[in-house]
């Protein structure tokens, strides 16, 4: 991990990429933003939570992060990340189950098997 110095106030940014030449700081950007009114502990931005550790996320707006770093050379070049919603607890199945569903396909199969093969014989018996 690097540290850079913020292209507008000099301020130190820490953990920047690698590959990072230029930063500014989390101040200048709220600054250019603008400040919201109001802090709100969540805002819905529509971006999942822990976008800013993804490899690659693009907001609906078709702003392009990589891991969390706005990269604006590639906005709109890419489409939208999708928003997945929580996944549902899969319940799981029991080693009963398990072995039932397991103990039901060997039926299935042998029983087709065995179907094959008095196919096979009635085959050669109709063909005398
Ligand atoms: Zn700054």
């Amino acid at each position: 991990m690097n540290s850079l110095q913020c292209t507008k106030c000099s301020r130190w940014v820490e953990n920047v990429g690698e590959n990072a030449v230029k930063v500014t700081c989390s101040v200048c950007v709220l600054l250019a933003v603008g400040l919201p009114e109001e802090k709100k502990s969540y805002s819905p931005t529509g971006r999942p939570p822990g976008w800013h550790f993804m490899a690659e996320f693009v907001d609906k707006d078709g702003n392009v992060f990589h891991k969390g770093k706005e990269i604006k050379k590639l906005k709109g070049t890419l489409k939208p990340t999708k928003v997945l919603p929580p996944k549902k607890k899969i319940k799981r199945r029991s080693q009963d189950e398990i072995y039932l569903a397991r103990h039901e396909l060997k039926k299935a199969a042998l029983k087709k098997a065995a179907k094959k093969q008095q196919d096979f014989l009635n085959h050669k018996i109709n063909k005398g």
